[in-house]
């Protein structure tokens, strides 16, 4: 079977900061929009490729900042959502979307069963093998970790406008997502929810189960409205909010771990 990716593609992992020595492992799915060659287009504008259905706008350049100022390794996967959905397991009809928001996807009907898998092979695939990759190697030099990853969205969805600005998401395992609502809640001028603006029955969470429900590892998925991140001075903002809070739940739930930075709220 081919593949997706030709030789001079770049590997769908970028890692950063590899040896990091927070216990926050942090993982940004949605952080390119890069389109593989082969697909062209995907059938979409340029206007459309740079919108928020291809791309979790603003969440790399946050997390980047985060993995530096907490010292935490940080994977980000550089291909289109629509090209993959890396917070989507393969059997999910969402992991290759015919439909983004109100949007036609062209590229992604009538798939093949080898177009399907040529995609999980070169894409879906090598990134969760290098969080598993990472997790384990932590593990095994007696490193802990917990799972943060790092999303945005879009403030209007389907005509309707999100009334928050952080969303905190969990599925069964809630205890580091507790702990980060109740430190960012104690945040003046925010406004956090719980699993919102969509949670665990949007099958959103596949990522935190797949590394942190099937190792027992704190894990919380974070969602940022997109237009509070599109500029650098709210990214810089977020990163200092948010390297606060997971560097307060980092002391509570391992006291013993000497914090790198320490950053007032
Ligand atoms: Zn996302």
């Amino acid at each position: 079977m081919r593949g997706l990716l030709r030789p001079d593609e770049g590997d769908p992992v970028i890692s950063i900061n590899e040896n990091g020595q927070s216990p926050v492992v942090l993982v940004c799915e949605h952080a390119g929009r890069v389109i593989p060659q082969a697909l062209g287009n995907m059938g979409l504008s340029p206007e459309d490729l740079t919108r928020h259905i291809a791309w979790d706008i603003g969440a790399e350049v946050v997390a980047r900042r985060l993995s530096e100022t907490l010292d935490a390794p940080l994977l980000l996967q550089r291909y289109s959502r629509l090209a993959y959905d890396c917070n989507r397991p393969p059997e999910s009809l969402d992991a290759m979307p015919v439909k983004s928001e109100a949007t036609r996807v062209p590229g992604n009907e009538n798939l093949t069963p080898d177009a399907r898998l040529a995609r999980i092979r070169d894409i879906y695939r090598p990134f969760h093998d290098a969080v598993s990759e990472l997790l384990d190697r932590r593990a095994s030099q007696n490193i802990t970790s917990l799972i943060v990853t790092m999303h945005s969205f879009t403030p209007v969805y389907r005509g309707i406008r999100r009334h928050l600005d952080l969303g905190v998401l969990h599925d069964r395992d809630t205890r580091l997502a507790d702990l980060v609502l109740g430190l960012a809640g104690r945040m003046k001028d925010i406004v956090v929810r719980r699993n919102e603006p969509y949670g665990p029955q949007d099958g959103v969470c596949h990522t935190l189960n797949l590394h942190g429900g099937t190792r027992g590892i704190h894990h919380v998925m974070l969602e940022i409205r997109n237009d509070l991140i599109d500029q650098e001075a709210g990214q810089a903002q977020w990163a200092a909010r948010l390297a606060s809070v997971l560097e307060q739940a980092v002391s509570i739930i391992f006291p013993s771990t000497i914090v790198r930075t320490r950053l007032s709220t």
